[in-house]
């Protein structure tokens, strides 16, 4: 019986496309790519909510015909952001990811007001996806998840993430419309990823679109502009203002479409120190405020010392300075 258990894969009713390759009837039994639960057909395994387990051959399940759509464009907006909140909710924050969020200055009550969810182990994924199923949420256009193959055939919806914390991107009505993980080991390219599953039967992409961070009580009428969607939510929460986190330092024109559509007339550019060091950074630093000027909009520049982030500086408690840059 052991040798029979599959727990990595959920079963799916048989149907009329995929007919139960034991009795050969269009009802009643279950299958997923490797095991039957057949209703009519006994074997020595009887399962203890009905019918007989039997284990399936390569290529007796009859392939589930799935046009091998790419990449499925993106849902709506209010669609992703519904399916992004019942799926989170279904998630849990591991201790570790935990401690992580909680030295870098958020209290409990942001940590679980902004969202934050472990990436579930593997083997859980099928679950939490028929989960959602059967809750009615649909997960075509969802990024992140896709049409896993089963092993003998046959599709079922899962998941791609690598270990480690999920962080909502919000847009300005606090809807999620992406996440991002925060990787619990970076390799090369960097600490954070999209949830995102371009190029994947059923997937569909994240984009790379900002986050938009909102304190509670608002104290500023600026908006501040800065990298990567956690450091927005810490430091808004330390400064009460605004904060839009970009992807990337050059991939700053989301911002500046959030910015427009804020209405905000001032905003504050705090993108890491480091940018003394790296071309790349002042250069995107430089076309945003280009950008943002040309659109009546006046800008600041945030400094301060010793932390590289906006982030560390306020929760250390290092001065802020912001100063407004009139020259190119
Ligand atoms: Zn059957």
């Amino acid at each position: 019986m052991q040798a029979l258990k599959d727990t990595s894969e959920p079963f799916r009713r048989v149907s009329r496309r995929e007919p139960c390759p034991i009795c050969g009837k269009t009802d009643w039994c279950g299958i997923n790519s490797r095991l039957a639960v057949c209703m009519r057909v006994e074997s020595d395994y009887p399962v203890s909510n009905g019918g007989w387990l039997h284990k399936l051959a390569p290529g007796m399940v009859k392939e589930e015909v799935i046009t091998p759509a790419e990449t499925n464009p993106a849902a709506p907006i209010a669609i992703r952001d519904r399916v992004y909140r019942a799926f989170l909710n279904s998630l849990h924050l591991l201790p570790e990811h935990k401690k992580d969020l909680l030295r870098r200055g958020l209290s409990e009550e942001e940590i679980k007001r902004n969202g934050y969810k472990s990436v579930p182990a593997p083997t859980e994924r099928w679950r939490l996806c028929k989960e959602l199923k059967d809750r009615k949420y649909v997960l075509t256009g969802i990024p992140g998840f896709y049409l896993a193959r089963g092993r003998y055939g046959g599709h079922y919806w899962s998941f791609k993430a690598l270990p480690g914390y999920y962080i909502p991107v919000r847009d300005r009505e606090g809807r999620i419309q992406a996440l991002q993980i925060r990787l619990d080991k970076p390799d090369s390219y960097g600490k954070y990823r999209f949830f995102s599953t371009p190029n994947q039967t059923g997937g569909s992409s994240s984009g790379a679109p900002c986050h938009v961070a909102r304190p509670e009580d608002p104290k500023d009428r600026r908006v501040w502009v800065t990298e990567g969607p956690l450091k927005a939510d810490i430091a808004s929460r330390y400064l009460g203002s605004v904060f839009i986190g970009v992807p990337g330092v050059s991939n700053w024109r989301p911002a500046v479409e959030a910015i427009q559509e804020l209405g905000a007339r001032e905003v504050v550019i705090a993108y890491d120190r480091d940018k003394n060091l790296k071309d790349a950074v002042r250069r995107a630093e430089r076309e945003l405020k280009a950008n943002l000027r040309r659109k009546g909009i006046r800008v600041f520049i945030a400094s301060w010392n010793q932390e590289k982030g906006i982030d560390d500086a306020l929760v250390s408690g290092c001065e802020i300075t912001v100063k407004e840059e009139r020259g190119a």
